[in-house]
Formats: C-alpha cells, structure tokens, sequence
C-alpha cells in the first residue's frame, strides 16, 4: 500500500511551482489532496487533471492565504469534507525585493500576512481537526539563514520568522502526536525564480551544487516528512538548497 493511503492533505499555494510538485507527490503516494491557489484557476484545474488522470485525487480551491476567515473556512470545509485532515502544507508565498530605501510598507504587510500570518492561521484551522500522526510542513527558505544578496530584507524575515515559529508550534502540538517541521529550500526553478533569470547566474555561483533545484525534489523531502518515516522530526527547519548556505 501507498505511504499515505487513507490520508488527507491540505497544500496551500499548490497551483504552481514547488507547490504543485507537493499536490503531485503526496497524491502519488496515495493522499486524498486539496490544493488553495490565488487567481491562477487555469494551471489548478490542469493539475487536477493531470493528478487524477495519474490515478490520484486532488481538488482546487480559490483562496487568497492572506484572507484568515477565507482560509480557516477552507479548511473547516475539508476536514467537515472527508471527515479528517492528516496532513497541512503551508507552500504559498510571495517573494518581493527592494531595498530599504524603496520598500513599501504594502510589500511588507503583504510579506508577512502571505509568508508568515497565514501559515499561523491555517496550522490554527488545520490542527483544530488533526489526529495523532497528524503533519504540518512549511516551505520556509534557505534565505532564513543566508541572505547574500541586497533587497531581500523582508523575504528573509519571513522565512526566518518560520524557523521560531516551527519550534513553539512543536511544543504545542507533541504531546497531541502531531509535528511541525520547515523545508527550507535553495533556488528552485519556478516562476518566482527562473533558472534562466537575471539572478540565476549569480545565485548558481553560490551554490556548492551549482545548478538549480527541481520543484520535485523539495516534495520528496515533504514527502519524507509525511511519510511513516517522519514522525520523529519536528520543530526543525530543515534545509535542501545545493549547499547554497554551506
Ligand atoms: P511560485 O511563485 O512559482 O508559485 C507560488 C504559488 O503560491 C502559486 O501556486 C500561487 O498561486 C500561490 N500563492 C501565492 N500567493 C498566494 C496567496 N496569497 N494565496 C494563495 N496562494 C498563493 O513560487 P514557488 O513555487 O517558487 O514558491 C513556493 C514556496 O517556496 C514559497 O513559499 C517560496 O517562498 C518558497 N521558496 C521558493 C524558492 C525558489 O527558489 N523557487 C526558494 C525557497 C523558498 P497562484 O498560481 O494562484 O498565483
């Protein structure tokens, strides 16, 4: 039998890029998978499709992660839905650059109510319904611990914002048998960061494995975490990135 037959999975952010490759994943390894996405209705529908026409099971839903009501609604949804949640993915995020100088408080409040607000709110919603064995995984960011770059200040603060967060939250939640752990991903070629972009070279020439990561490859690790064999991580960020942060 698959590692997550039976199991029920909420991925936020899952229309594209790092995202999707979760959706694909978990519903390869046997998770009934619902998947938010802001405005992109086209590539979620396509990715439904293809799920399903792979032998796995996913749904879409419009959900701006910046809207709390919106998204604990979801979620609420899901879990009356299938009548459990398992398994709560925080994947959406948005990166915007801008030195000190120029960077709008918009931005930053955006930041943070995306990257950081949100990823509260849904492990709020999320856990309220989860069962022992239950698994809460974000996408934080190598950027939590490196930063080399200028106008990445509040990304960076973002990410690193999940790094404390992940700790408190496994203190909550041990003892009800569910972990809450961080991948933090190096560059990974997607929309939000092309591996034939203007950064792309000078990112590479960080990186200890000089090339991008797949979007595949950070599900994989998601996928671990999961997994039967997970259980036993949590409060940790843990980092996948080409040594981008060696
Ligand atoms: P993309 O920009 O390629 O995709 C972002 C996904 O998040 C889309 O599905 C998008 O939905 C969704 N999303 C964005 N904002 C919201 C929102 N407000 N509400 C709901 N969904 C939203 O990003 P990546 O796949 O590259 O990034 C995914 C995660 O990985 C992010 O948290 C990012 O910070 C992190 N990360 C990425 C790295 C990289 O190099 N790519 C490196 C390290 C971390 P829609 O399609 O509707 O816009």
């Amino acid at each position: 039998t698959l590692p997550l037959a039976g199991k029920v999975a909420f991925v936020t952010g899952g229309s594209r890029g790092i995202g999707a490759a979760i959706v694909r994943r978990l519903a390869a390894d046997g998770a009934n998978v619902v998947f938010s996405y802001a405005a992109s209705q086209a590539p979620a529908d396509e990715l439904v499709r293809s799920v399903e026409a792979a032998g796995g099971r996913a749904q879409a839903v419009r959900i701006d992660s910046a809207d709390a009501a919106a998204l604990t609604a979801g979620i609420d949804k899901v879990a009356a839905e299938f009548g459990r949640l398992d398994i709560l993915v925080n994947s959406a995020g948005v990166l915007a650059l801008g030195t000190v100088d120029q960077f709008s408080l918009a931005d930053f409040d955006r930041t943070l109510a995306v990257n950081v607000r949100a990823v509260f709110v849904a492990t709020q919603a999320a856990t309220a319904h989860m069962p022992q064995g239950g698994r809460v995984i974000n996408i934080g960011s190598t950027n939590a611990e490196r930063m080399p770059f200028a106008g990445g200040s509040a990304y960076a603060m973002s990410k690193a914002a999940l790094v404390g967060l992940v700790k408190g939250l496994s203190r909550d939640l041990g003892p009800r048998g569910i972990t809450v752990n961080n991948v933090q991903p190096g560059p990974v070629d997607t929309d939000m960061n092309p591996a034939d972009g203007p950064n792309a070279d000078g990112l590479r020439s960080l990186m200890a494995i000089p090339h991008f990561g797949k979007a595949a490859d950070i599900a994989g690790m998601v996928a671990y975490l999961a997994g039967p064999d997970g259980g036993y991580v949590t409060g940790a960020s843990l980092t996948i990135d080409g040594g981008f942060g060696a």
